[in-house]
């Protein structure tokens, strides 16, 4: 274990210092000092917030930690996919086209896998899991990292069947990953932007609030991480204007991190419970009505 800990330790340095999480890091900044700016130093980090982003930084590590548990499972799944035969886009197909070209396609694939993977966490079994990331009361860049680790599988997962048949190359992957990183702290921030006529075609923080409003009509809506057009082609789009809802999920413990890292199986022995009582009170019924028949 100790071991474990020090590799993971090299690990998060190499992972601190690669151009994806700098550029992150440096976003995160640039939006902090504006965020002071502009609502001054006891609006922008109020109690709070500070407990919100602290509880965020936390799982994030909690994750960073445990990751290399979530790559051995997702082996087994690429693993299980190569055994499948599923034939794939050679990689030379890919050579004459423009990396350029490569990286829309690459973050739109990327995206609309992401839609499909958004849209079952929302369903009853998978949100217990997702809840977490809904958690946050005071949304912004930071809550594009508050994340359970086992979304993270789930995410791996679906990629691996997903996009693995498309044998797209790894530059165009990794340039399209760096712009979904920065576009993901960028939806969170807490402001009213939004993208005017060119707002199904980029999502924005207006857009990606609604989806973390707390209201009936906004909930399951805006689940495209990129191109707000998937929610429009598929009917979930929902953006009325700006959104002055309450974030967060209620039921959901908000900073808590120990009750967030347990909260997935704890509301799955619940469902279970629930779901065995009531299909015991059916037996018992059925029984009664058997008695009682003549
Ligand atoms: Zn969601
Ligand atoms: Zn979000």
């Amino acid at each position: 274990m100790f071991e474990f800990a020090i590799a993971r330790a090299h690990a998060w340095v190499d992972m601190i210092s690669k151009p994806r999480m700098l550029a992150v890091i440096a976003l995160l900044c640039v939006l902090l000092l504006i965020d002071i700016a502009w609502r001054g130093w006891r609006l922008s980090w109020s109690r709070r917030m500070v407990e919100g982003a602290l509880a965020t930084l936390a799982l994030f590590h909690f994750n960073f930690f445990f990751v290399p548990l979530v790559w051995l499972c997702s082996e087994k799944v690429k693993q299980l996919y190569a055994l499948a035969g599923i034939p794939s886009i050679p990689a030379e197909f890919w050579t004459p086209v423009s990396v350029w070209l490569l990286v829309p396609f690459a973050v739109l694939a990327h995206d609309l896998a992401n839609y499909c993977n958004h849209r079952l966490m929302h369903l009853p079994w998978l949100w217990p899991v997702h809840a977490i990331h809904h958690s946050d009361p005071d949304v912004n860049g930071l809550t594009a990292y508050r994340i359970h680790i086992l979304e993270g599988l789930v995410m791996w997962v679906s990629y691996t069947l997903l996009l693995t048949w498309l044998g797209l190359p790894d530059n165009a992957i990794g340039i399209g990953a760096v712009f979904i990183a920065l576009l993901n702290v960028y939806v969170h921030i807490n402001v009213d932007w939004h993208h005017g006529p060119f707002s199904l075609l980029i999502a924005s923080p207006r857009f990606h609030r609604w989806h973390h409003a707390d209201v009936p009509e906004a909930h399951g809506k805006n689940l495209a991480n990129v191109c707000p057009l998937w929610d429009w082609l598929f009917g979930t789009y929902y953006c009325p204007g700006k959104c002055d809802e309450r974030m967060g999920a209620a039921g959901v413990p908000e900073n808590d991190v120990v009750k967030l890292i347990l909260w997935p199986w704890q509301e799955w022995t619940r469902m279970i419970t629930a779901r065995c009582k009531a299909l015991a009170g059916h037996v018992a019924r059925l029984q009664f009505g058997a008695i009682k028949r003549p």
